[in-house]
């Protein structure tokens, strides 16, 4: 059994743990490897290793920090097929769907390629007479990313490349599900010359969670996962002083109008649906249909449904593969079971899929779901699109502001009008206009509002640089001290 160990200060490491946790191939339900599950006296080591590499890369120039950056984004571009294929075998997702997946982390890589842009000061001359004054940001020092199982390149690649290119140094505690992938990328930023320590991989659970929200030593946390534990690590992280960045889960709903191109919507929310086996952050697991849209919408999601090819992830023909564990298979079966129980229509139904190894679910609508469901009132974070019936744009507004997430929305319609309300009103942070899933580009910031996000900052973008950096304003008086201008008790004022 392979055992997957922690990638510290430039090297393997296994650490001082027996705990091991297992690492699933969800296409065949066979145990492939296992993974280590650190106890707190790793992080620490982690964490001193990243202190001590914070001392110089702090002060590393931006040439060299660029150099850095772009060799890394040629490492991760030659090997974004074995990424790709690392994140499939672990986490399930289709070949393309993970090669994607890829390409998304690639662009924040590009965009912290600019970095010597970014971190351009500013600067105002003759503020006072004979003096200037100019503000700069430097690095927090050594900081933490915590993340979840669905974008195991992706979501530490919003973190990561920005924080290192501002200065910091970065320990990352992935996802226990799948951990391999965060060691690959270890890899390739050392073959691109990040100096040891710089980045660092802990694998764990709770306790290295927890011994990375305590550590004195960690300036600032990125969190990506469930809303529960972003709440927590919102807290936890507060309440020891950190900078903290918290993002939880999701419900995205798509209205549909009934001036929609239905073909168009129906397409698209199914892709947006059950791609990724609806594991995604930004799937649309709930349609709202406004009036006469409902039934021919219902029609159309029905047919595309039946479709979608589901298969392994590693066979190039599959559109959709399995979900992560059986674990996360039996909850979404426990879903459609209490939605057909509560009274919703059951449109198309996943259990019945044939395939009689590993954790498949078919792509599932119901329809006639209500918002006191149990199957719309949780993130299900698996192939089941609800459509709830609305009988105004106001109506599903009112319906998608009632839901206590909001991170992704979308609209469908050929109104400027009623996607202009939309785009106003709704309590979301992204959203898309006949756009299914709005994941902003890296230049852009990713985040959702309510109980999506815990913090101030989204990520990566130009919030991500100010989350990672911190400012300093500077006035000065050169080259040497005017006679005759007093120091005076009242507060400074210009002259
Ligand atoms: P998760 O919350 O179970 O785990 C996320 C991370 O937290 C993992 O590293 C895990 O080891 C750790 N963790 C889990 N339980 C913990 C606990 N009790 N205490 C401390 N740490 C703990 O999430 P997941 O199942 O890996 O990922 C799916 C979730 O992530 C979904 O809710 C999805 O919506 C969300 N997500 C959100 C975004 C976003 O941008 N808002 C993006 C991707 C995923």
């Amino acid at each position: 059994m392979r055992t997957i160990q922690h990638w510290i200060a430039g090297h393997l490491t296994t650490g001082g743990s027996g705990r091991t946790a297992p690492v699933w191939n969800p296409a065949t339900g066979e145990q492939q490897a296992e993974v280590l599950l650190a106890e707190s006296a790793d992080v620490d080591t982690a964490v001193k290793a990243a202190a001590q590499a914070f001392e110089s890369w702090r002060d590393s120039s931006l040439s060299k920090r660029t150099a850095v950056l772009f060799a890394f984004r040629q490492r991760v571009f030659e090997y974004a097929d074995e990424l790709a294929a690392t994140i499939s075998d672990e986490h399930g997702k289709v070949i393309a769907d993970a090669r994607g997946e890829v390409q998304r982390g690639l662009e924040v890589i590009e965009f912290a390629c600019g970095i010597p842009q970014l971190l351009k000061g500013e600067y105002s001359d003759q503020v006072s007479s004979g003096v200037d004054s100019y503000s700069f940001r430097q690095p927090l020092g050594v900081v933490a990313g915590i993340t979840p199982f669905n974008f195991p390149v992706m979501v530490p690649m919003w973190m990561h490349p920005i924080a290192i290119a501002c200065g910091n140094t970065f320990v990352l505690k992935p996802s226990e599900r799948d951990p391999s992938a965060s060691l690959y990328v270890a890899e390739l930023w050392q073959q691109a010359g990040l100096p040891d320590g710089v980045f660092n991989v802990v694998n764990g659970d709770k306790v290295a969670v927890d011994a990375v929200l305590d550590s004195p030593d960690v300036a600032a946390v990125s969190f990506v996962g469930s809303t529960p534990v972003a709440r927590y690590i919102h807290e936890r992280a507060n309440a020891n002083g950190k900078r903290v960045q918290a993002l939880g889960g999701a419900k995205n709903h798509a209205v549909v109008l009934p001036d929609a191109d239905l073909d168009f919507a129906a397409d698209h929310l199914t892709a947006a649906a059950f791609g990724s086996t609806g594991q995604r952050c930004m799937a649309i697991s709930a349609a709202v249909a406004v009036g006469a849209a409902g039934d021919p919408l219902v029609d159309r999601l029905r047919a595309q449904a039946a479709r979608v090819r589901v298969g392994p992830g590693r066979d190039e023909s599959s559109e959709m593969g399995p979900l992560v564990t059986a674990e996360a298979r039996d909850r979404v079966v426990g879903f459609i079971d209490s939605a057909e129980r509560q009274g919703a229509t059951l449109v198309a139904d996943g259990r019945n899929i044939n395939i009689d190894k590993g954790f498949f679910v078919g792509p599932t609508v119901l329809d006639h779901v209500t918002a006191n469901m149990d199957a719309y009132r949780n993130e299900v974070f698996g192939p089941v699109l609800t459509v709830s019936r609305a009988d105004t744009v106001d109506d599903a507004i009112a319906f998608v502001n009632a839901n206590p997430y909001g991170n992704g929305t979308a609209i469908f319609t050929s109104s400027g009008e009623a996607a202009r309300r939309f785009q106003r009103e709704v309590t979301v942070g992204m959203i898309g206009i006949n756009v299914p899933i709005p994941v902003p580009m890296a230049y852009h910031s990713f985040g959702g509002w309510k109980d999506s996000l815990f913090g101030e900052s989204h990520m990566h973008g130009p919030e991500g640089v100010r989350f990672y950096t911190r400012a300093k304003v500077v006035t000065a008086r050169w080259p040497h001290v005017q006679h005759g201008v007093a120091a005076s008790y009242h507060f400074p004022t210009a002259t």
